[in-house]
């Protein structure tokens, strides 16, 4: 039993070894099927243009019979006074980085991100009814300091102390909207500064009505009513979760 387990073994050994070639032999088999039908196909296609070469084939001389007319006005080519001179050729390298320059700028523009999220952290209460009120915003909590970015493009309508909020930093954006931080422990930005989309504008901190380091952020689509951030962001590609 030993022996023929061993033997057994061998054998499982040696047709692993085996294995590789087999495939290999199957690759080659492709490969060569593969090249047949292509030299079959050029074939076909050979065949086919040899016979309306034959054809064609007066056409082509008489088009070569013309060659000889145009050989005369050869020596034109030669005239280099057509050529533009080098004098501007700084000017025309510096036209071409400029050009390039703008396009690099446009291409970043293009891609700089249209909405941003508000903050890192932990989305810990909902957009909603709460304490016998409604909470117009949501909540995200991270340590105090984490950046409080700006979700759009916009100009600060307002930065500093607010009742409830501690801070709070109110942005218009191009369309309208409003976004509403609150309770951030510093302020980066002030009243009537252009912000860009994933800008840092605040950090993060506990004042006013918060029982710990977050954000509460409000989104309000037509400038005055508060609706659901998340759904919001959803639409523009961000998950608050
Ligand atoms: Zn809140």
């Amino acid at each position: 039993m030993h022996k023929r387990a061993t033997r057994t073994g061998a054998g499982r050994h040696r047709k692993q070894s085996v294995s590789p070639t087999t495939k290999g032999r199957v690759a080659l088999v492709a490969v060569a099927t593969g090249a047949a039908s292509t030299a079959g196909a050029g074939g076909i296609a050979v065949a086919e243009a040899t016979n309306a070469e034959v054809q064609a084939q007066p056409q082509i001389e008489l088009a070569a019979d013309a060659a000889p007319v145009l050989s005369n006005e050869t020596p034109q080519i030669l005239a280099i006074a057509e050529f533009k001179p080098m004098a501007n050729l700084n000017e025309q390298i510096n036209k071409a980085i400029q050009y390039n320059q703008e396009r690099v700028a446009a291409d970043l523009a293009a891609r700089a991100p249209q909405v941003a999220k508000p903050a890192e952290g932990a989305f810990t209460s909902p957009f909603g009814p709460r304490w016998g009120t409604n909470h117009n915003g949501i909540d995200i909590a991270n340590s105090i300091g984490t950046p409080i970015i700006s979700v759009m493009d916009g100009t600060v309508l307002e930065s500093g102390p607010a009742s409830g909020y501690g801070n709070w930093i109110r942005v218009q954006h191009e369309d309208g909207s409003v976004a509403i931080y609150g309770h951030m422990e510093t302020l980066d930005v002030a009243a009537g500064q252009k912000v860009t989309a994933g800008q840092k504008i605040a950090g993060m901190g506990s004042r006013g009505f918060s029982t710990g380091s977050h954000l509460h952020f409000e989104i309000h689509p037509d400038g005055k009513t508060p609706v659901d951030p998340v759904p919001w962001f959803a639409q523009r590609g961000i998950t608050i979760s």
